[in-house]
C-alpha cells in the first residue's frame, strides 16, 4: 500500500483505493506522483516514542526508592501502634 497525496486534493490517499476516499478522483491515473511525506511525522512519532522511554527509565528508581520509603514509614507505623497498643494494655492492667 503506497501513500500518496491527492492530485485533486491535496490530501493523503492510498493508491489501493481506486478513488480518492476525500474527492473521488481515481489517483492512479493522474500523472503526479508525488508521494506524501510521512517521514517528518515517523520521525516526530520516533522522537516522542524515545523521550517517553528515556523518562521512564529516568524516572524508575526515584519511584522504586519512594516505595522504599513508603514501606519503612509503614513499618515504623506499625511498630508505633503496636507500642501504643501494648502502653494501653499495660495501664489497663494496672
Ligand atoms: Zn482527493
Amino acid at each position: 500500500m503506497t501513500i500518496i497525496a491527492c492530485p485533486n486534493c491535496k490530501k493523503a490517499t492510498s493508491t489501493r483505493l481506486t478513488v480518492c476516499e476525500h474527492c473521488g478522483v481515481n489517483p492512479s491515473t493522474s500523472t503526479s506522483t508525488a508521494t506524501y511525506d510521512w517521514s517528518w511525522l515517523m520521525m516526530w512519532i520516533g522522537l516522542i516514542l524515545l523521550l517517553v522511554i528515556a523518562y521512564g527509565i529516568y524516572q524508575m528508581p526515584e519511584k522504586k526508592r519512594l516505595a522504599e520509603e513508603q514501606k519503612v514509614l509503614l513499618k515504623q507505623q506499625n511498630i508505633e501502634e503496636a507500642k501504643a497498643t501494648k502502653e494501653r494494655d499495660e495501664k489497663r492492667k494496672s
